[in-house]
């Protein structure tokens, strides 16, 4: 059995009393978050020692006792408040310790927040209804219902995005049997620019460029933003504009993912994928934006999570030589950039440059030689690539 996390997001419509509610519990949220971080701060400087989670309740029962008007703020809501500052601080120490032991980052303390754009109720205080919610301290707010949630609902988060639309999100965990294989076949896949995916078998994905189509309007509307007083309602207003664009292009983005992704679980068994490939072409600023904006890295987590409930894994494999090495005969030679043919010096063989690399990928993973059915798997092999698959997932296997 294994736990399958879904997420359930739905466009909301508070009432302008419901807003002001919202907003309040924000600003609580944002000053006890400022308060909470001032405070491990302190803690930290004069002892040596993080500021707990029990730390932290203790002194918010006394903040409240000082100053009433955090009662105002929904307990639980608090709560989380508390969970994000301790979990800011649980990565400072992590990016600490990484650093000791080698890693080139950036240190990065925990800051302060100006705003806070989204509360989360992490076990009570909502009730979903057909088409409203309940929340505590805000009243029932109308929500879109487009498509009913299965499952045991554990988390509630309201949000309002830049562009001032709000969006609820319910976490969901469903209990299921995960298939063992769904007898499909294996395939590697060589991520791209030109194209978004060249798979093994011959199969491409063509890049959507949604961004592209959209990127021209969004430099009109960035154009205009900076011929704009700062701090005019005009400027505001066109702020919001292009936030309501970006977040166009994003949710577009996510669909085409989420789309690919399932196609792709539901048609092999096993995919592997280079990893660290984002990473590597990530140095390259010309390509940055254009990867950005493929966004592979979410690409693949989705594959992940979505692969374990089809009966298909998902390895990542080391990207060394996959794009030098000739797929038929194993010979290793350069090849540029711009060539688009792998034509090998050694056998004679000609295949697109990334048919081939995706040919490579397969073989990396050990599966190559196994057949369609799947049954025929190197076990050692299987489990040192094994990186990625159901990391999202909680539960076992
Ligand atoms: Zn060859």
């Amino acid at each position: 059995m294994v736990i399958l996390k879904k997420t359930y997001r739905y466009r909301a419509y508070p009432s302008q009393s419901q807003k002001s509610a919202l907003n309040r519990q924000m600003y609580l949220s944002k000053q006890i978050y400022n308060l909470l971080l001032e405070q491990s701060q302190k803690h930290f400087k004069e002892t040596g020692k993080t500021f707990t989670k029990y730390d932290m309740n203790k002194w918010i029962t006394k903040l409240k006792k000082k100053n009433p008007e955090f009662n105002e703020l929904y307990s639980q809501v608090c709560q989380n408040i508390a969970d994000r500052v301790s979990k800011a601080y649980q990565n400072f120490f992590r990016r600490i310790k990484e650093r000791k032991h080698g890693k080139k980052i950036k240190l990065g303390f925990p800051r302060f927040k100006s705003y806070i754009s989204s509360l989360t109720y992490p076990q009570s205080g909502f009730k979903p209804e057909k088409k409203k919610v309940f929340i505590s301290k805000i009243g029932r707010i109308n929500f879109v219902n487009h498509r009913d949630m299965e499952g045991k609902i554990k988390t509630m988060a309201i949000k309002q995005t830049k562009s001032q639309e709000w969006y609820i999100t319910f976490s969901v965990e469903n209990e299921e049997t995960p298939l063992f294989s769904n007898n499909k076949p294996q395939v590697g896949i060589d991520l791209g620019l030109k194209e978004y995916a060249t798979m093994s078998d011959g199969t491409k994905i063509p890049n959507p460029r949604i961004s592209n189509k959209s990127i021209d309007k969004l430099k009109m509307i960035q154009r205009r933003l900076s011929n704009k007083n700062k701090g005019s309602k005009n400027r505001r207003r066109a702020k919001i504009k292009l936030a309501r664009i970006s977040e166009h292009i994003a949710r577009q983005r996510d669909d085409f993912l989420h789309k690919t992704s399932h196609h792709l679980v539901n048609s092999y068994s096993l995919i592997a994928y280079e990893e660290l490939k984002i990473a590597n072409m990530m140095k390259n600023h010309h390509l940055a934006r254009q990867i950005t904006d493929v966004s592979w890295g979410n690409f693949i987590q989705y594959l992940c999570y979505k692969a374990e409930n089809a009966g298909c894994r998902v390895v990542g494999v080391n990207p060394k030589n996959t794009s030098r090495t000739c797929s038929d005969c194993g010979n290793i030679q350069d090849i540029e950039l711009s060539e688009r043919t792998f034509l090998c010096q050694k056998c004679g063989m000609s295949k697109d440059r990334d048919l081939n690399a995706s040919i490579n990928i397969l073989t990396t993973a050990g599966l190559a030689g196994s057949n369609a059915s799947g049954d025929v798997v190197r076990p050692q092999l299987q489990e040192a690539a094994v990186v990625e698959s159901g990391t999202i997932l909680g539960g076992s296997r």
